[in-house]
């Protein structure tokens, strides 16, 4: 299991679960959401562009984060495989990860969707906005967030269980415990 891609709403621990798995796979997690944050942090253009989208909790327009995501495939390190921690989340993005992973002759092994309740992942949401200070975790901005992946990414889980890849893992409980669901699903 070496192309995998990571699924679910915003606060069901995708990040804190990429990070297992990548070292679990020894393959690197990629996290759009991550290098947005790092481009803002450094004032880059990019960072520029999809801090306003971000602070808003709408997705940054498919043009740039598909760009990004081409450009960091294509790097070495993600040759003999990668984990997509939030990638893709929208038809579009379907379409040209589709066409990337085709261009090198690839194939994705498996989608794991993470699942979680809304309350749990609002209340999650929110203690990491006071832990971290994020500026998209905000109550107002997290329900937002909410009904943007019911709307434009939840459809993907069709897509892709179409394809026979989707694996249904429950987010909930301790991390060590979902990370173990994950790789048993995966087997
Ligand atoms: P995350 O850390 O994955 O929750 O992402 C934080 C924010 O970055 C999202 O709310 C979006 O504004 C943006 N973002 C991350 N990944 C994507 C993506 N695949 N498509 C569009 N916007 C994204």
């Amino acid at each position: 299991m070496t192309r995998l891609l990571l699924i679910g709403t915003p606060g069901a621990g995708k990040g804190t679960q990429a990070a297992r798995l990548a070292e679990a796979f020894g393959i690197p997690a990629i996290s759009t959401g991550d290098i947005f944050r790092a481009n803002v942090k450094n004032e880059t253009e990019l960072g520029r562009q999809a801090k306003a989208f971000m602070d808003r909790g709408e997705y940054v327009p498919d043009t740039l984060t598909n760009a990004l995501v081409r450009d960091r495939l294509s790097q070495e390190d993600a040759k003999n495989g990668f984990l997509l921690d939030g990638y893709p989340r929208t038809a579009d993005q379907v379409t040209e990860l589709d066409h990337i992973l085709a261009e090198q002759g690839e194939a994705l092994d498996a989608v794991v969707q993470l699942t979680a309740d809304t309350d749990e992942v609002v209340r999650r949401l929110l203690n990491r906005a006071i832990e971290q200070g994020r500026a998209d975790d905000t109550e107002e901005v997290i329900r937002h967030r909410l009904d943007v992946y019911e709307e434009q990414t939840a459809p993907l889980i069709e897509v892709y269980s179409a394809r026979n890849l989707v694996r249904e893992v429950d987010g909930l409980g301790a991390v060590a415990d979902v990370t173990e669901r994950i790789l048993s699903a995966l087997k």
